[in-house]
């Protein structure tokens, strides 16, 4: 058994990593241990930033805990809006106009590859290690879907014809960058014996 602190505010996240964690995780978020504050992200990759969060809640907590940054990478825009992925349209981080204004910087362009890319930093007894989890897909050409959050109307998995949005939860949960990142850091877990 192990005890980790999920350094999130967003529900969502916070659905999903719960649905995906083994019995062994004993999963807490910071507003279980009064934690309510934001946690910085100035970094200029998924990585520094990932990092970053769990390190300040480490810091605050003194806890194991895991942080995530998720950024979609959309082939036909050099790999952005990535780090900015959040804020794309502004700082309202609204999910519509996010959505919008990567349709019009997309109108015209036949490539419209894309993948979302998620980072893990846990910490654990003060040491760091990061986690990565890619799924690969392409922008649908209008907004599809009420399930998930965030892009996921606009992005269609590989091998798949619909959006994350119309899919199933079981679905998304069992292919996406989130899950697959989550995995690894699980599958690493389980080696170091930490399952136990
Ligand atoms: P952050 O990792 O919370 O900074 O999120 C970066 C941006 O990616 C935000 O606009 C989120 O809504 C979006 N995002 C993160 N994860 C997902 C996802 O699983 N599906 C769709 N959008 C996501």
């Amino acid at each position: 058994m192990i005890s980790l602190v999920f350094a999130t505010g967003n529900p969502h996240k916070l659905q999903e990593i719960q649905d995906l964690s083994p019995p062994w995780i004993n999963l807490s978020k910071p507003a279980d241990w009064n934690f309510f504050g934001e946690l910085p992200e100035t970094g200029s990759t998924l990585e520094e930033n990932a990092v970053q969060k769990a390190t300040e809640l480490y810091r605050v907590l003194q806890k194991d805990c895991f942080a995530e940054d998720t950024g979609l990478e959309v082939y036909a825009l050099d790999m952005q809006p990535g780090v900015d992925t959040a804020h794309f349209a502004g700082p309202s981080r609204d999910a519509s106009e996010n959505m919008n204004l990567l349709l019009n910087r997309l109108e015209g362009h036949s490539d419209r590859r894309a993948r979302f890319r998620t980072v893990i930093a846990l910490i654990l007894g003060g040491a760091i290690h990061t986690f990565e989890g890619i799924v690969e897909g392409r922008i649908a050409m209008m907004p599809s879907g009420r399930g998930g959050f965030g892009y996921d109307p606009v992005f269609i998995p590989e091998a798949y014809d619909k959006t994350f949005a119309d899919l199933p939860d079981e679905v998304k949960a069992s292919i996406s960058h989130r899950s697959r990142a989550f995995h690894a850091m699980v599958r690493w877990l389980e080696l170091k014996g930490r399952n136990q």
